[in-house]
């Protein structure tokens, strides 16, 4: 059985991660803030046409409990992110207006989790990653 934990606290480090997943051999690129219109997959050594590349997002995320002792690296998925953004959308406190993470910029999303006062953290102890995150 997959040990899981339920941590209040927040958020005091993190670092977004965007790619885009290689539509020949479905591995992820870093995406590299260009303008170009192509990027070559480090994988399979193609270079691809961005446009037809399906961006990803998602975070590694440094969190503390209620009395700021530190819980430990946690990687977050994207669809934890989205929950998260479809629950701030419309809140005074946030700037969230957009609930797909991969249409937002690494500078929001990364500003947004960071100002998180409090949420309760579901954490699978054995791949640390979090599997859910509530607003309190
Ligand atoms: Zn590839």
């Amino acid at each position: 059985m997959k040990e899981t934990k339920r941590v209040k606290g927040r958020i005091v480090g993190a670092e977004v991660v965007m790619s885009l997943v290689c539509i020949s051999c479905k591995k992820r690129m870093e995406e590299i803030d260009s303008a170009d219109r192509f990027i070559e997959c480090q994988s399979c050594k193609m270079s691809l046409l961005k446009e037809f590349l399906k961006p990803a997002v998602s975070a590694n995320l440094f969190l503390v409990d209620e009395s700021g002792k530190s819980v430990g690296h946690f990687h977050c998925p994207e669809s934890v992110l989205n929950a998260v953004f479809e629950s701030l959308k419309g809140n005074e406190c946030y700037n969230v207006e957009e609930s797909d993470v991969t249409k937002v910029s690494r500078k929001l999303i990364t500003e947004t989790l960071l100002l998180l006062k409090k949420a309760s953290f579901k954490l699978l102890m054995d791949d640390m990653k979090v599997a859910s995150i509530d607003i309190l």
